[in-house]
């Protein structure tokens, strides 16, 4: 679907939801991140042979962030288009470039001493590895600040959007007052196809998605459009951002509220078990994800000193310094 002039929308589905990618066509023609191992074969492709654009056309693919469904795909669009430069952001370079490493360090990393991770689900995590594709080197990486020119007349901003993940990017398209977030942005969760929810949100870095929610507020933004989430325009921009920050104070305060009820300790499942029906409803096989938020207020409570960390028999707790 072409959203402006020579620039497209190109979607597919992963699981329940929507995938989406984006293509800026021009003297240098840009894909926005590379979608699941399947994607190039099935969608990609079959979209540029649509709107009439040889895939010997395309300079450089940027992957928005490190997850199966949005840099799976860079094995298979080198091996049909091999003159593609596959960039992303320099902080989740290593986990893109290899598969052991992302399921290492960003879906089980919590294992050992939560037991919580994709990795207890042996069949979501197989259909995860098949989508995450086999390694395939990065061929240069992005900070946010550099300018990518399309053509005389457009250039993309790259803004280092952290939260989700520390080296996620978004594009800043200022002729359209656009911006393209992948999942740096989640709301109060990603939606299925049928609007409802599908995922909770998944930063796990409060005060870096906090950072990024404050610089895409002074940014002038028409447009928000994202790798899963509906088209947000409009007066919607800030509401979705607002949603979004809601969302991380209601989750920091059930967090508090849950410790305050435990004084003990608690450990991070029964902490996604007590908290997460009260921030959500999603289907159960997607509730592990809470693992990355709830982490993510209860190691900023404890860098804040306002926990600690109890390690024993059994997972890690934590508890309210007194
Ligand atoms: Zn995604």
């Amino acid at each position: 679907m072409e959203i402006f002039r020579h620039v497209y929308q190109i979607g597919s589905s992963i699981a329940d939801r929507n995938l989406f990618q984006y293509l800026f066509v021009g003297d240098n023609t840009i894909l926005l991140d590379t979608g699941a191992s399947n994607t190039p074969g099935e969608t990609i492709f079959p979209f540029l042979k649509q709107i009439g654009t040889d895939p010997a056309r395309l300079s450089m693919a940027i992957n928005t962030h490190a997850d199966a469904d949005h840099h799976g795909g860079n094995a298979s669009l080198k091996q049909i288009a091999n003159q593609v430069k596959l960039t992303c952001g320099e902080q989740d370079r290593l986990i893109i470039e290899s598969p052991d490493r992302l399921f290492a360090s960003r879906y089980n990393q919590w294992i050992p001493d939560h037991g919580v991770g994709l990795g207890l689900n042996p069949e979501a995590s197989a259909f995860v590895r098949t989508l995450v594709g086999p390694p395939q080197r990065i061929d240069q990486t992005l900070i946010g600040g550099e300018y990518i020119r399309i053509d005389d007349e457009r250039s993309l901003q790259v803004l280092h959007v952290p939260g989700h993940s520390d080296g996620h990017l978004a594009l800043y398209d200022p002729v359209n007052r656009a911006v393209f977030v992948g999942d740096a942005l989640h709301g109060w969760y990603c939606p299925n196809k049928a609007s409802e929810p599908s995922l909770p949100p998944a930063y796990y870095s409060v005060l870096a998605y906090l950072g990024t929610l404050q610089m895409l507020h002074a940014f002038e933004i028409e447009w928000i459009y994202s790798g899963h989430w509906p088209t947000f325009h409009s007066s919607q921009v800030s509401e979705f951002l607002c949603e979004s920050r809601r969302f991380v104070d209601t989750a920091a305060n059930l967090v508090w509220g849950y410790l305050e009820k435990h004084p003990d300790g608690v450990t991070l499942q029964a902490c996604m078990d007590e908290c997460g029906p009260a921030l959500g409803t999603w289907p159960a096989n997607n509730q592990w994800l809470l693992m990355y938020p709830l982490h993510g207020h209860l190691l900023y409570l404890e860098q804040q000193g306002r926990v600690t960390k109890l390690r024993g028999e059994g997972h890690v707790q934590w508890k309210i310094v007194n």
